[in-house]
């Protein structure tokens, strides 16, 4: 009698942990859980990127990398209900470039965190600009080392003059952006989540 009703009680709280989980998944279909930021890590555990909830499902799904750390929301597709990660590790390992980050305008400032280089201002994208820091018309080029956040005051002020004509001075050196810089930042993108922090802080 008592197993029967340990067996009753169980499968009424299984029911309701599915119900639970169907009305999560209704909420996070209209929300954002796919777009969750995931930390992704190398085979060796070392943190190598950070993607999308979305992305990473399929990179397990396809077998390529297994759920290390789930997010506690549950993706609903047919009739399976799929835990979302937090943290996934790639199966086999991969040899990761120095400087794996394509050039780009989000990325520089990424790599700035949004600060204007001159006046330290931090800004949000739509507000700041990317400035040469040899202008382009005097043979400055478009390349990691030559591309600073700068907020739209200071680009009028430099113009088309080195900084230092300008009386301006970088906060500092511009860098390639490399696995050190892409560690920091997963570092501030992990700050929120308490499951990343084992892989991210060591
Ligand atoms: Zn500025």
């Amino acid at each position: 009698m008592s197993v029967r009703s340990e067996v009753g009680s169980g499968a009424t709280s299984r029911h309701t942990g599915s119900l639970f989980a169907a009305t999560a998944v209704h909420r996070d279909s209209d929300g954002n859980s796919l777009h969750a930021p995931v930390l992704v890590l190398n085979a060796s555990y070392e943190p190598i990127n950070v993607c999308a909830a979305r992305r990473a499902l399929v990179l397990v799904l396809k077998g390529v990398a297994m759920t290390e750390e789930e997010n506690g929301h549950f993706l609903h597709a047919a009739r399976v209900a799929m835990r979302v990660p937090s943290v996934i590790r790639l199966l086999e390992y991969r040899r990761i470039p120095h400087q794996s980050r394509a050039l780009s305008r989000k990325n520089i400032l990424l790599r700035d965190r949004n600060m204007c280089q001159y006046c330290a201002a931090v800004l949000p994208s739509s507000e700041l600009t990317l400035d040469h820091v040899i202008p382009r018309s005097r043979g400055g080029s478009s390349t990691w080392e030559n591309l600073v956040a700068c907020c739209h005051a200071c680009n009028r002020r430099k113009g088309n003059q080195f900084p230092a004509e300008a009386g301006m001075k970088l906060m500092r050196e511009p860098r390639a952006f490399n696995l050190h810089t892409s560690r920091h930042i997963m570092r501030l993108m992990g700050r929120s989540d308490d499951k990343w922090r084992k892989y991210l802080f060591y």
